[in-house]
């Protein structure tokens, strides 16, 4: 290490450190290492690329001002980012902008040093009474891979889930990013993974937190000052499940700060599971950076569970309620529940309700009563199916012609209804709805509801087209 390399930083640090506050200069300033200097060229070790990025946005000037002080105009800064040693990638070093004027190069290079600096971190889960950082996963033991049923529906999310948790943080799944509308299972696959990863390596430190939860304490760590804190708390987290991100939707300072831990930990090697009711293309009002952080490694939607995986499901339940029905029953429960599984159970709760207090026995007669209400319901669910027919009909089009690539102006209408349809009276995605009529991507559908929604407004024909087909769809 530099001799004059270290006493140049120290010259700089006195003038940041009389122009900052001081708990700011322990936090970001004390860890920075200097390294070397050359020809008026300054390098400076940060901790991780956190650092870096929060440095850069909030004290790059006066680093700079710090600078030309010191060592006069030509002044330079390299930043050079502490890595642990597993996690050594073959990441080129990488020019950024440190700011307007100057350049950078950042070097990502092998130190021996540890990843985290100690300091008395703020622990929102912490254990009370004991010394050591301990975190309480809040993970439910009950949600595990054993009694989560495998079928055609969850089957690439379930076996990605299985192979993180055998490798965490080591596999391409890097977000594993679960969505599916609601009631499938995503949480309860999230809970499995971390027990799993929990199960195989305890010392591993598992997080799950719901991001209602995570924006709760952000506000709290942002009103009492702890914001450093919070953040440093999860760049802690060895494999972090955040569960139900749409919630981040809208919420600005949150996803900030959900982009340095993400960022962080991604880089670190640690694994972070998503899930939510969404994909990540349909989210709304969430930053685009974000965004594509949450692709980069694997989307998976957890399908409606077919007809096999509906009857294990509810024969796993009976079992585990230590109760007895007739396959006529449950063939007829399977059958008529169809689209969520938190359904399907608590059908299986009335029926047994009302049995133990009637003091009935279950028969089919007992089960068709009481999941009456449900079933008529939800045969009323309109299908993207459903839609394409009534409009192929009105229209009297053939399914091949509405699906078509033809951009007849007549047929590419009759799609666009469909597509504003299936968006209005389904929960399915943008980028399903694309996909289901014709083949199209997600921005397509956006644009044609768009349309749809501007033509309602200007062309009268047009209007008493929406209006009849709303009418039919909703009385049939
Ligand atoms: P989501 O988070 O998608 O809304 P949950 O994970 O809360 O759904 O699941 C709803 C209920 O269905 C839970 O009680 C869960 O245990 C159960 N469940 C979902 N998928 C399965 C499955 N594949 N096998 C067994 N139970 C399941
Ligand atoms: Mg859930």
């Amino acid at each position: 290490m530099s001799e004059t390399a270290i006493s140049i930083w120290k010259a700089c640090l006195q003038y940041i450190r009389d122009n900052i506050s001081e708990k700011s200069y322990l936090t970001w300033f004390q860890p920075i290492k200097a390294v070397k200097l050359q020809d008026k060229v300054l390098t400076i070790q940060v901790p991780s690329k956190f650092y870096y990025e929060y440095l850069e946005e909030n004290y790059i000037k006066i680093i700079k001002s710090a600078l030309i002080k010191t060592l006069g105009k030509e002044a330079k800064l390299v930043y050079s980012i502490m890595m642990e040693k597993s996690q050594q990638t073959d990441a080129p070093p990488y020019t950024v902008n440190i700011s307007s004027s100057q350049k950078a190069q950042i070097k990502v290079q092998e130190v021996d040093a540890p990843l985290y600096m100690e300091r008395g971190v703020k622990n929102p889960f912490i254990i009370p009474g004991l010394q050591k950082l301990k975190i309480d996963s809040q993970l439910n033991t009950n949600y595990t891979f054993d009694n989560f049923i495998e079928g055609d529906s969850n089957r690439l999310a379930r076996s990605a889930g299985k192979q993180i948790a055998k490798r965490p943080g080591g596999t391409s799944f890097n977000p594993l990013f679960i969505y599916s509308s609601v009631g499938l299972g995503k949480t309860h696959l999230a809970h499995a993974i971390g027990l799993e990863v929990k199960r195989i390596q305890p010392e591993k430190t598992v997080l799950y937190v719901s991001t209602e939860k995570f924006c709760q304490q952000f506000q709290e760590a942002t009103k009492s000052n702890n914001r450093n804190d919070f953040i440093h708390f999860y760049q802690m987290i060895d494999t972090l499940v955040v569960d139900d991100i749409h919630f981040i939707s809208g919420k600005k300072g949150t996803q900030e700060v959900f982009f340095h831990i993400f960022n962080h930990l991604h880089q670190s090697g640690k694994q972070i599971i998503l899930t939510s009711d969404k994909s990540p293309v349909d989210i709304q009002d969430v930053e685009q950076r974000l965004i594509s952080r949450f692709k980069w490694g694997l989307s998976t939607e957890i399908q409606s569970p077919d007809y096999a995986t509906r009857l294990s499901i509810l024969r796993q339940k009976m079992e585990f309620d230590g109760m007895k029905l007739s396959e006529e029953v449950l063939d007829y429960i399977a059958k008529n529940i169809k689209t969520n599984i938190r359904e399907l159970e608590g059908s299986l709760n009335s029926i047994i309700a009302q049995a133990t207090f009637n003091k009935k026995e279950i028969t089919l007669e007992l089960v068709e009563k009481t999941l009456s209400n449900l079933i008529t319901n939800s045969k009323k669910d309109i299908t993207i199916d459903y839609i394409q027919k009534l409009i192929c009909d009105y229209f009297k089009l053939s399914l091949d012609t509405l699906q078509s690539k033809t951009r007849k102006r007549d047929i590419v209408q009759a799609r666009q209804l469909a597509m504003y349809f299936a968006k209005k009276y389904t929960t399915a995605s943008l980028s399903s709805i694309g996909n289901q009529i014709g083949k199209r991507d997600h921005a397509t559908v956006l644009h044609a509801c768009k349309t749809v929604d501007n033509l309602f407004e200007t062309d009268k024909l047009f209007k008493s087209y929406v209006e009849d087909l709303n009418k039919k769809l909703i009385s049939d």
